[in-house]
């Protein structure tokens, strides 16, 4: 039987064969109705299931790794790392976006006419700054059990960090709640491990399924732009993130790509890092060494909060669809997207197509008009693939740069 890593490998190729093939069949046949039936249904169970022990997941290892963190007074140093890494790495995907938008001008010489009718049809939720604000902060703080029951991660993640930081300021008093958290932290992982084994037949569902399912006459109208964001976000993932991460650790990227292929495959098929998250962690702390401590508090936050990805997806987005409609944006209103889509990616939940739901506030924040998401929808489960692996290739990353940084101090 070949290693779990090479089959969830030769998964994904078989998955993107196979959708291909069955792409090119009539859309009322049988076996293609069956094929993409079988594969929703298998892809839905291997998500439900990372889903499952998401939330649990969330809450233990933050609550865990922040006790630990502040019993060593590492917790200062692992939250400040944390924040410069995500600014800094954040920002310089999107400096690559733009410049690589301004110098290949996607979008341009298209006709608006083609997309006329999906913009008409299509009812933007008018999301501005101060409105999203409100909401963001709004939302950190809740009902612990209704965010837990909701899966809203960020208030999960704040209320474990409050519970975290009085276990260890209660001292012994709170051994005991330690003790049990920590062993059903290990138990969650050892869920995780046997959902592992479910993932290369999830993956390959996932990919048959979205393969299957594109449009190619669409695509190729719009291929000028999918080249550009591809390869953008792949010049991230490959030449930038695994530079600062040899840069600062001495790491090569070779050792990072081996232990986090399983995450980068899952993030790719799923596009969900909030659905990865289980499995960034266990690769992060079996493969690349990571302390659980450390790990089970950049990750989760990195999830939710840091995202190369998205935020260079939506500096790319906005100038195309600027472009698109014959508007050249000055200097000014591309440092206006390059706060809005910091904040905007910042923001965005670790699920398929939220970053299609923040753009709305990139595009208007420089008065283009909402509606054009419409234009970017019907391709957006294409790009979400590359944009989530490198999200998630970005926060297992900052765990080892944190890391480093943690001790060092
Ligand atoms: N799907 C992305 C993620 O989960 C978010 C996005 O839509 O950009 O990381």
């Amino acid at each position: 039987m070949p290693s779990l890593n090479l089959q969830i490998l030769i998964a994904a190729c078989l998955g993107v064969a196979i959708g291909w093939l069955t792409g090119t069949l009539p859309a009322d046949a049988p076996v293609r109705e069956g094929v993409l039936y079988a594969s929703t249904l298998l892809g839905s169970i291997f998500i439900g299931l990372l889903k499952m022990v998401l939330i649990p997941l969330i809450f233990t290892s933050i609550v865990v790794g922040v006790a630990n963190l502040q019993a060593h007074h590492q917790v200062h140093r692992v939250w400040g790392g944390a924040l410069v890494y995500f600014t800094l790495t954040t920002s310089v995907a999107m400096l690559v976006a733009l410049i690589a938008a301004n110098l290949f001008k996607p979008g341009a010489g298209l006709s608006l006419d083609l997309f006329a009718e999906a913009m008409n049809d299509f009812e933007a939720r008018q999301l501005t700054l101060p409105e999203f604000f409100l909401h963001f902060f709004a939302n950190l703080f809740q009902n612990p059990f209704a965010a837990l029951a909701n899966g809203s991660i960020l208030a999960v993640v704040v209320f474990a960090m409050f519970i975290g930081i009085a276990l260890v300021a209660g001292g012994d008093r709170y051994r005991n709640i330690l003790v049990v958290l920590q062993e059903f932290l290990e138990l969650m992982m050892r869920i995780i491990g046997w959902i592992m084994r479910l993932a290369p037949l999830g993956i390959l569902a996932l990919l048959i399924k979205l393969v299957a399912e594109q449009d190619v006459a669409l695509l190729s109208a719009v291929g000028g732009f999918i080249v550009l964001v591809f390869a953008t976000t792949l010049f991230h993932g490959i030449v930038v993130l695994p530079g600062i991460l040899f840069l600062t650790t001495g790491r090569s990227p070779l050792w990072f790509f081996r232990g986090t292929r399983e995450a980068l495959i899952t993030a790719f098929a799923t596009s969900s890092s909030a659905a990865t998250l289980p499995i960034s962690l266990r690769c992060a702390e079996d493969n690349l060494k990571v302390r659980p401590g450390i790990a089970g508090f950049v990750l989760p936050l990195g999830a939710t909060m840091n995202m190369d990805g998205t935020a260079l997806y939506e500096a790319a987005a906005a100038l195309f669809v600027a472009n698109l409609m014959g508007i050249e944006l000055s200097l000014a209103q591309q440092a206006v997207v390059f706060f809005t889509a910091m904040i905007a990616s910042t923001g965005a939940p670790g699920i398929p197509s939220a970053g299609m739901v923040t753009m709305v506030m990139v595009l208007q924040a420089v008065g283009l008009p909402a509606e054009a998401v419409a234009i970017l929808l019907p391709i957006d489960r294409l790009l979400d693939t590359v944009r989530t692996a490198v999200n998630v290739e970005g926060d297992i990353i900052g765990s080892v740069v944190v890391q480093r940084f943690a001790d060092r101090g």
